[in-house]
């Protein structure tokens, strides 16, 4: 609340005392001393003249009838003004009690009587001037307040010595914080927006250690619900010996600015019709890409499509409709991506970001990160697939096809123009040959793209036409080389091509999603083969199986099993499951629930090919399996590579103080068997026992039960 006594050319003073000659004595000295003076006789008029007049110093006798001067100070007090009024009360007696009563009720001093006259005059004209400062003071704080309300602004401010934290009234409204409630430092942070807190955090740490100012901008949750930009800012100060005693920061709202901000991006960023990325955003992005594939030493590719005759469409519907058809187009686009299972893995974080129109009716898309050119061609295959549609637009019916281009970085191109352009002259190369499809630059990469997706077609008639079987081989305890289990292999016997091993086309099958089938196929088999040699008396252990591909959970592994399991009647405890780190890689939560349930169904896990992949340790930890196998290529060059010798002997190390099995792959030597067995491995599986060998051999190897 303001207030302000009001402007005078001379101070006012009001007397109040029902003794006639004591006022006149007063009057007589505050005159002299610069004042105006006002009188009253009694308390009660006291107040009355006070609310009319508000003077700037009251004179106050103490002994008065009715009213007396504590009551009279007590009640000026309350009046508009009345907190800043210098109030002198006069004591008839000079002891402490009345005093004390005095500063009580809220006077600013008192003086006794017998008063020194000339001494009074000078402690008014002093009490004014502290009642000015007092007035000024807080007319500024009022000032600060108002003017940091209309700019959305507020300040804050830490003691670096005891860690008290305060806020301006207005600075709490702007973080969300409570208005009343005492502050700790920490709930300067509670406010940010969760993914936020820690930068925030970081900078301030950053900002004391380094005795720097600082300038983060952030959202704020509001209590009730809403959000805010935020900019804070702040400077250290220190004490003259240099240390830093006190942390000033303003808080500013900029949540309009930010929108303004964000509209001017989608304006020169983003395309109108579409809500793609234009080409301007496009081009930044491309060369980021660049900057990112060649650090990490990645190839990307670029897709550049163009929708085939679209110039006849405009032509005969009229504009209108053909920027409807580039709407639903895009929209086609962003979809047919979006459902690739390779490329919402490959852009998991944004696949809206990769797709851009470069104007009129060409669409490019980035795909980062590429592993296999089969990705791409996927890819590819997809868009070509289900952008073409018939599309209904006010009645009309329009059929459209794409022609696609794609070049790759780095082998078509260094440089964002070059890849632009090869993409471009590859897919008039597309439109040359037919349209309604796509080619890479690189004619070597079509001719692969064509092999892959002739594999790929095959594998599905490979399952109806029982072109696949299961190899076994066997898995020895290296103590005692007994026969402990088997693991399963898959062998493709293709009806041209003769054998296709594994390592071709699981990796397509799992990219296509055939692997579900091929999953299911080979569990079932696996368990019945199994349980038919433990009828004979012949399968001694547990029989493993590979599992693999993307999103265990939606192939619904455990529902799989537990159907082989009771097909084949084998029991649980004789069935393990194989599986690599990337399966943790995509789904943490998945992962750990299918293990978890896996296990309570009493079936082992093995972690396959362990140390070829990512953070290999750091997944133990959180999920128990039972079995480490030490990748093959580690156990197969420990001779000569003596680095894999310190590798396998800190995972043994480490698996063993998990309790953890450890299975050497891949031991095609003697010597090879007895390091491995010296360094403690448990179990030992490759050629120097046998090679995967099918169903009919397999039963001469379990006869021989030892090897
Ligand atoms: P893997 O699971 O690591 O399988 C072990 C591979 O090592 C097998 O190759 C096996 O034949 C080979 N091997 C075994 N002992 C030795 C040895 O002493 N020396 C050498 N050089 N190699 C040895 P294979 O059968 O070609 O399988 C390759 C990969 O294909 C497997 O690696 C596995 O990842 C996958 N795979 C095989 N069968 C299946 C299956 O039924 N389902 C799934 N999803 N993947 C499978
Ligand atoms: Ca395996
Ligand atoms: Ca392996």
């Amino acid at each position: 609340m303001m207030y302000r006594t009001p402007r005078r050319e001379k101070p006012l003073a009001l007397i109040v005392d029902d003794d006639l000659s004591m006022r006149l004595a007063m009057q007589a000295a505050l005159t002299k001393a610069g004042f105006d003076i006002v009188l009253a006789e009694n308390g009660r008029t006291g107040i009355k003249m006070f609310t009319s007049t508000r003077p700037d110093l009251v004179l106050l006798d103490v002994v008065m009838p009715e009213v007396n001067g504590f009551d009279t100070c007590k009640e000026i007090r309350k009046q508009l003004g009345g907190d800043f009024v210098q109030i002198l009360m006069v004591t008839g007696l000079d002891d402490i009690e009345s005093t004390e009563l005095a500063f009580k009720v809220g006077a600013d001093g008192f003086v006794s009587k017998p008063i020194n006259w000339a001494m009074l005059g000078h402690r008014a004209r002093y009490m004014l001037r502290a009642g000015n400062a007092f007035q000024e003071l807080n007319m500024s704080r009022f000032r600060l307040e108002k003017t940091q309300k209309i700019a959305k602004l507020g300040n804050w401010e830490i003691d670096l010595l005891s860690g008290d934290f305060t806020c301006s009234t207005q600075a709490r409204k702007l973080l969300g914080l409570a208005e009343e409630e005492a502050l700790v430092f920490e709930q300067f942070f509670m406010t940010i927006g969760g993914d936020e807190q820690d930068a925030v955090r970081e900078k301030l740490v950053k900002a004391l250690d380094k005795k720097k100012p600082f300038r983060v901008s952030y959202k704020v949750l509001h209590p009730d619900g809403s959000k805010r930009h935020i900019l804070n800012q702040g400077e250290i100060l220190f004490n003259d010996k240099q240390v830093p005693i006190l942390l000033l920061g303003a808080v500013q709202d900029v949540t309009l600015q930010k929108m303004a901000e964000e509209e001017i991006r989608k304006l020169a960023f983003y395309d109108g019709l579409t809500g793609l990325s234009n080409r301007l955003l496009f081009m930044n992005r491309l060369s980021q890409e660049i900057v990112a594939a060649q650090r990490n030493k990645t190839q990307f590719a670029l897709l550049y499509l163009d929708l085939d005759q679209f110039k006849r469409i405009n032509d005969t519907f009229g504009h209108y409709i053909g920027d409807i058809l580039l709407k639903k187009i895009a929209a086609a686009l962003q979809h047919s991506i979006r459902s690739t299972d390779v490329a919402s893995r490959l852009a998991s974080e944004d696949p809206e970001k990769m797709i851009a129109r470069l104007g009129g009716d060409e669409f490019t898309v980035i795909l980062s990160d590429i592993g296999e050119i089969e990705h791409v061609a996927m890819v590819a295959r997809r868009i070509v697939k289900e952008v073409p549609q018939r599309y209904i637009i006010e009645g009309h019916e329009i059929t459209v096809t794409t022609s696609m281009g794609i070049s790759m970085y780095p082998v078509d191109g260094i440089d964002g123009d070059i890849l632009l352009k090869h993409a471009d002259t590859a897919m008039y190369q597309a439109k040359n040959s037919g349209r309604n499809n796509f080619q890479f630059y690189r004619a070597e990469l079509n001719a692969q793209a064509v092999e892959r997706f002739s594999l790929e077609r095959d594998i599905g008639r490979a399952l109806e036409r029982e072109e696949f079987i299961l190899y076994y081989q066997p898995k020895m305890d290296v103590p005692t080389r007994r026969i402990v289990g088997a693991e399963a292999l898959i062998r493709w016997m293709h009806p041209e091509r003769g054998m296709v091993p594994p390592g071709i086309f699981i990796p397509i099958a799992e990219e296509s999603g055939q692997i579900v089938a091929i999953n299911r196929w080979v569990v079932e088999t696996a368990s019945k083969q199994w349980q038919t040699w433990h009828d004979a008396g012949l399968a001694p252990g547990v029989i493993a199986v590979n599992l693999s591909g993307y999103q265990f959970a939606q192939q619904k592994v455990l529902e799989t099993i537990s159907v082989a399991l009771e097909k084949s009647g084998l029991d649980a405890e004789f069935l393990e499951i194989e599986i690599t780190e990337n399966v943790f890689m995509q789904n943490l939560q998945d992962a750990a629930t299918i293990l978890q349930h896996l296990k309570e169904m009493g079936i082992r896990v093995s972690l396959d090919d362990f140390g070829t992949g990512y953070s290999s340790f750091s997944y133990l930890s959180s999920f128990k399996v039972d079995t480490l196998k030490i990748d093959r290529s580690f156990v197969m060059n420990c001779i000569e590579q003596p680095k894999n010798l310190i590798i396998i002997k800190a995972i043994i190390a480490m698996g063993h103080s998990l309790g953890i099995k450890i299975v050497a792959e891949g031991v095609e030597t003697i010597e090879q068997l007895e390091i491995i067995s010296e360094y403690g491995v448990d179990e030992a599986q490759g050629y120097y026992f046998s090679r995967p060998v099918p169903s009919e051999e397999f039963v001469d190897v379990l006869k021989r039960r030892e090897l």
